[in-house]
């Protein structure tokens, strides 16, 4: 816990007031230092900010911003020209500056920040600040998966972890029109992910999963796998049926294949980095249109004060998700 100044918004910029901010699997990489990018000690840290807008910088006006909007934040920024900041993915920018929350820009678990005014997205007026913190990373994570994967009406999707993204994902792909199969090997996490709407679930560490699913799908295996775990890149191409296709977002774990076994398969297998600015908006709004219940991925309430403990309980990644209030 450190002390930091609060900060002044600047020309094109916003001062948020936080009310949520939630802690992403991917906060542990700087937590445990094991991190290979960015994310020094003494960074803010906190990718999923959301709040309200409490002061405007010069030159923002009030079509872009005004005092008391709710709002989200998409978590970087570029250049704002090329051809990826204009279709709304600056974490891919071609002008060579990227700026992340809580690797090279103070990131949400403070009482304010200070954003340009270009990154901020609406908040439905029916989302909690908390639904709206986990669409700003490990649930918009899930739904920009899920997006790559294309089209989930009528397909049998194999999700591979059911933390807080697995979670999301599973509940994200059957309001979608996918049968899911939730997979993890901690049966309290499968109980959730019954409740957020998988057809069956499958404890890996009980059964031989290939023969699962093969029997779950009349053995033609699973269309699709969405793998968030980071660990079980290989059950992903155990469980991939014929034309299948699989997006690996728990990283940076490894996955190897025969560059045969993909032909004889056909299969089509891909990553996927978060989610644009666009899809942020609309997996918001999807979330607010179907009531889906993304507050209760959240399994703990922290203050500020209690970020050590919440740190130390989080690092367990056995319980769900944690988010600061404010
Ligand atoms: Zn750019
Ligand atoms: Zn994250």
């Amino acid at each position: 816990m450190k002390e930091f100044p609060d900060p002044q918004p600047g020309p094109g910029e916003v001062l948020v007031r936080m009310r949520a901010s939630g802690m992403c699997g991917s906060d542990l990489h700087f937590y445990r230092g094991t991190a290979s990018f960015g994310g020094g000690a003494d960074i803010i840290q906190g990718h999923e900010p959301c709040g309200e807008v409490h002061a405007v910088g010069p030159g923002v006006t009030p079509e872009i911003a005004s005092v008391g909007d709710r709002v989200m934040i998409h978590h970087y920024w570029g250049c704002n020209t090329c051809d990826h900041c204009r279709s709304g993915w600056p974490q891919m920018c071609d002008g060579g500056n990227v700026h992340t929350l809580c690797i090279d820009e103070p990131g949400g678990h403070a009482p304010y920040m200070v954003v340009p005014a270009r990154t901020l997205l609406p908040l439905p007026d029916s989302l909690s600040y908390k639904a709206g913190a986990a669409i700003g990373c490990g649930t918009g994570t899930a739904w920009g998966g899920l997006k790559r994967l294309g089209d989930l009406g009528g397909t049998t999707l194999v999700v591979l972890g059911q933390g807080p993204v697995g979670l999301s994902g599973t509940m994200l792909a059957s309001a979608l029109g996918a049968r899911v199969i939730g997979v993890d090997i901690n049966s309290t996490r499968l109980d959730r992910a019954n409740r957020f709407g998988a057809s069956e679930v499958v404890n890996s560490a009980e059964v031989d999963i290939r023969e699962a699913i093969s029997e779950l799908t009349g053995g033609k295996g699973a269309d699709l796998v969405l793998e968030t775990s980071g660990v079980a890149n290989g059950d992903a191409l155990k469980v991939l049926g014929k034309w299948g296709r699989a997006c690996f977002i728990g990283l940076p774990g490894p996955v190897s294949f025969k560059t045969e076994e993909i032909f004889r398969n056909q299969w089509t297998l891909m990553t996927s980095w978060t989610l644009s600015s666009i899809e942020q908006r609309r997996c918001a709004e999807f979330v607010a249109a179907r009531k889906l219940p993304v507050d209760d991925l959240f399994t703990k309430i922290w203050s500020l004060d209690q970020a050590a403990e919440a740190y130390e309980w989080f690092d367990k990644q056995t319980d769900g998700k944690g988010v600061f209030e404010f």
